[in-house]
């Protein structure tokens, strides 16, 4: 499977992807931590959640009404006697609803025995301690039965789930004030070239100040990763070597630049010579065509080209997923949303594009635009942008109003 950089394997985008989600299936999170359960949104949890009690704990009522046995309804309207009243969180009730009476019950609250439905208060009048009903309701109705949104002990999350809002609600709802992440994995990242400098210093007219060691922390901060940004190493070979190895400490190693076929660029080489092993060195999309992805003995790496636009596209792609199973992460495919295209694109064909694009639109009508630009060097295009049109490879021209996949970010 491993191949030398010399013979490069440039796979198609689909087989690219999927050998790198291969590998991560097999990738490890590598530390616990217990955190209060508000510091833990955005982490990945790293425990099992169950239910400490049935959901709900007794028949709901998820109306304010009457609760009534729903045959004495067979006859409209119905008079029935009301025998109690039961709010929520209320003392729990021992009224019993036998057949004729009723008992006004409001949202939330317990229904009691013998009744089997919750007639809504709209279809109701009540006189003194009659109620008239005008209105059948079917048996269940209006309750949900004790534990039949969880059994106690069911498991509501599963370990490798990323906390949002809706996990932090179930995990307050078991009583949960803590939970176990997982760490954040360290991911290194290290820029290369010549012409590229630190931000705090001027440039000089033929350098290029470091924009891609920051998109890239961002984006790993963003995935669940620590981001270590080394120094910029220079298109030499001593120094180049000695910072991919301090990178290679870390739990992924991110290179930008220096991966092309120009003279200088000595990434493969340099880790060729470090005993890496290849898994690819190219991927036939645009931007971000020579990707590398590789390992030297059990640490991964990604070599993505300089180009700015490339790198956060390729990290997108490719380094997302094995930096997400490196943070606990379960694997899941990558899926495009569709949108309508508001005016024609044609591109020639051979690659599969992912161009910064600008959607729009309202409510379930979503258009897509490409934003104008000078090619994956052109940063301020992205900043315009809100997604990633996807082209595929084999069309040169794409009609408006035509649906094309479009990638989130
Ligand atoms: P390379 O992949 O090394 O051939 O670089 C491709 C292009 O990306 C060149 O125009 C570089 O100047 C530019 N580039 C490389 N690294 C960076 C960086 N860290 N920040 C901004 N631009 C970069
Ligand atoms: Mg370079």
């Amino acid at each position: 499977m491993a191949a030398q950089p010399e013979q490069a394997s440039i796979l198609s985008f689909e087989e690219a992807r999927a050998l790198v989600e291969d590998h991560a299936s097999r990738l490890r999170a590598k530390g616990r931590e217990l955190l209060g359960v508000l510091d833990t949104q955005g982490r990945v949890l790293a425990e099992p959640i169950h239910a400490d009690r049935d959901f709900p704990p007794f028949p709901r009522s998820t109306r304010d009404g009457y609760a009534i046995r729903a045959a004495d309804l067979d006859k409209l309207p119905a008079d029935l006697q009301i025998i109690g009243e039961i709010k929520a969180g209320g003392v729990l009730s021992t009224l019993l609803v036998e057949s004729g009476q009723a008992a006004a019950i409001m949202t939330g609250a317990p229904v009691p025995n013998g009744a089997d439905a919750v007639v809504m208060i709209e279809h109701t009048s009540r006189a003194g301690d009659r109620v008239h009903v005008a209105r059948r309701v079917a048996a269940s109705e209006n309750i949900v039965a004790a534990g039949a949104e969880a059994k106690r002990g069911d498991k509501l999350l599963a370990p490798g789930v990323r906390i949002g809002y809706p996990e932090i609600a179930v995990a307050a709802s078991v009583g949960r004030s803590r939970l176990l992440v997982h760490a954040k994995p360290r991911v290194a990242v290290l820029s290369t070239g010549d012409e590229v400098v630190d931000i705090d210093v001027p440039p000089g007219p033929n350098q290029i100040r470091n924009s891609n060691s920051f998109s890239l922390a961002a984006q790993i901060q963003a995935a669940g990763g620590e981001a270590v940004v080394l120094p910029i190493a220079p298109d030499e070979h001593g120094r180049l070597r000695e910072l991919l190895i301090e990178g290679l400490e870390s739990d992924l190693l991110l290179i930008t630049g220096g991966v092309s076929m120009g003279k200088y660029d000595l990434v493969e080489q340099a880790l060729a010579e470090l005993k890496a092993e290849f898994f690819f060195t190219g991927a036939q999309i645009q931007p971000g065509k020579p990707v590398v992805f590789g390992r030297v003995d059990h640490e991964y790496f990604f070599g993505l080209p300089g180009n700015p636009i490339s790198t956060m596209v390729t990290f997108e792609l490719f380094a997302k997923p094995v930096l997400e199973a490196l943070a606990g992460i379960s694997s899941r495919s990558l899926v495009f949303t569709h949108a309508k295209l508001k005016s024609e694109i044609r591109t020639k064909t051979g690659l599969k594009r992912f161009l910064p694009a600008m959607l729009s639109g309202e409510f379930e009508h979503a258009e897509v635009e490409l934003v104008r630009w000078q090619g994956s060097g052109d940063i301020a295009s992205v900043a315009r942008a809100n997604c990633y049109a996807v082209i595929p490879p084999d069309r040169e021209r794409i009609a408006a109003g035509e649906w094309v996949p479009v990638l989130l970010r």
